[in-house]
């Protein structure tokens, strides 16, 4: 069971999390996020230590400690556990105070944004301590590993897992932390932000759970992005692949690689609301629904580059050309749309782009468009199905759309708006698609 930043958020939280951990009495095993906002304030106090400012980092260090310290009030009933975990709490910030002190590099800044999570572990592990559960607090560094490629390194999670679990045998709840691990040179690092999620599904396929349930404070996956759409519903059942086109094109339900490991280990994810937990949420597993379109969802901040010659006509050769400029500068590709005489393709991150424009300039006429959004419309998209190609382009009929892409999977279409058509994309899209 993994909870995220808002679901271990107050003292109250922390406890109706502590309720559901419990509730089933069967063995768990916990991944905890960094209390919310927690994360971004030890964000913000390296970046004032990367500045040479250890005052800056001290008054974001103190304000922080006030916060833990009405919580902890809060959180423990007994003079005994409060005094235990305040003393901590106080070891932790001492910590914190001390990179005030030395040189700092980016390895002391990942010690630093280490420790939400390890705060966070120890107050719930306290908290169900003192609530007389038989909890074990498993410190993720010792068992999350990543490569040299700074990917998980899974038979390591996987054996050290194993061995964490046998060295600490006959408790009902393991607790560790999301996000936090070590890299390939033992070195504290982290699974990038919103890594929790991915640190359940490796735990979770590792140990080869029942299922993983990701909770978090909306009641599952929705057909549609519910803030700016009406109408949309929770979407029940989702093939691994439709969940993870998903997470990729915008559901920020879920973080986008985290379901591979538990894909290939056929372990179910189930998606789940804290405010709600009796609700039945989103079931992510290898069961495709044929015949039914599940969702659709948008990614925004996408550019949009057309590449245009008459020296593509017949020529081979040519999208490779193309394709190493983006690759040299470590830029991913999203769509692509070729025709003859040209190709264009999508990219998000641009922070290479006027190098990347500029060498392109040697094969062809280059225009670019900016502020573009990929709407994806995701379900049984096989090419044997008929119907549903049709029925996505009929809703949007009123709608200038820039590029399409189909058949890239059998899960996918994607469309690529301008950004100001966003929205009437979304609901045209829901009023057709799933108009029940
Ligand atoms: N605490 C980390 C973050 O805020 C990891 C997570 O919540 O998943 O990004
Ligand atoms: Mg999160």
């Amino acid at each position: 069971m993994k909870f995220g930043g808002t679901s271990v958020g107050s003292a109250q939280r922390m406890k109706d999390v502590s309720k559901l951990i419990t509730s089933s009495g069967e063995p768990t095993f916990v991944v905890l996020s960094a209390m919310s906002g927690t994360t971004n304030s030890l964000v913000e106090i390296s970046d004032y230590l990367y500045k040479k400012n250890p005052e800056g980092a001290n008054n974001i260090i103190n304000k922080l400690e006030q916060k833990y310290i009405k919580h902890i009030n809060e959180l423990y009933a007994t003079e005994e556990y409060r005094e235990m975990t305040a003393k901590f709490l106080r070891e932790e910030f001492e910590y914190l105070r001390s990179f005030t002190k030395i040189l700092f590099t980016s390895f002391e800044e990942k010690v630093i944004l280490a420790q939400g999570e390890i705060i966070s572990t120890n107050m719930v592990t306290n908290y169900l301590k003192e609530c007389g559960i038989k909890a074990c607090l498993l410190s993720a560094l010792d068992f999350v590993r990543t490569d040299k490629n700074a990917e998980p390194d899974f038979n390591y999670i996987r054996e050290h897992a194993k061995i964490q679990l046998e060295a600490n045998p006959g408790y009902q709840i393991y607790i560790t932390q999301g996000f936090i691990c070590r890299n390939a040179y033992g070195e504290v690092d982290n699974l990038l932000r919103g890594g929790s999620d991915y640190t359940a599904c490796l735990i979770g396929a590792a140990l080869q759970t029942e299922e993983i349930q990701i909770w978090t404070d909306i009641d599952g996956m929705h057909n549609n992005d519910p803030r700016i759409v009406q109408n949309t519903k929770p979407v029940r059942q989702l093939y691994f692949e439709e969940a993870a086109e998903l997470a990729y094109f915008g559901a920020k339900i879920l973080h986008p690689t985290c379901i591979q490991p538990a894909k290939f280990a056929g372990v179910p994810v189930r998606l789940l609301n804290t405010m709600d937990p009796t609700a039945p949420g989103t079931i992510i597993n290898n069961e495709m629904e044929h015949g039914t379109i599940k969702a659709v969802a948008a990614k925004d901040g996408i550019t949009c580059i057309q590449i245009q010659s008459s020296r593509m006509l017949l020529a081979h050769g040519f999208l490779r050309k193309v394709f190493e400029i983006f690759e040299s500068y470590k830029t991913s590709i999203d769509m692509v749309c070729t025709s003859e005489v040209g190709v264009s393709l999508t990219i998000d991150n641009t922070s290479h782009l006027t190098d990347i424009l500029d060498e392109l300039k040697q094969y062809g006429t280059v225009s670019v468009e900016k502020d573009m959004v990929i709407i994806c419309v995701v379900g049984d998209l096989s090419t044997e199905n008929v119907g549903f190609e049709t029925l996505a382009c009929e809703a949007l009929k009123q709608i200038p759309v820039r590029m399409i892409s189909y058949g890239g999977s059998n899960h996918n279409i994607s469309y690529l708006v301008s950004k100001d058509d966003k929205q009437r994309t979304l609901q045209a899209l829901s009023d057709t698609l799933f108009k029940d």
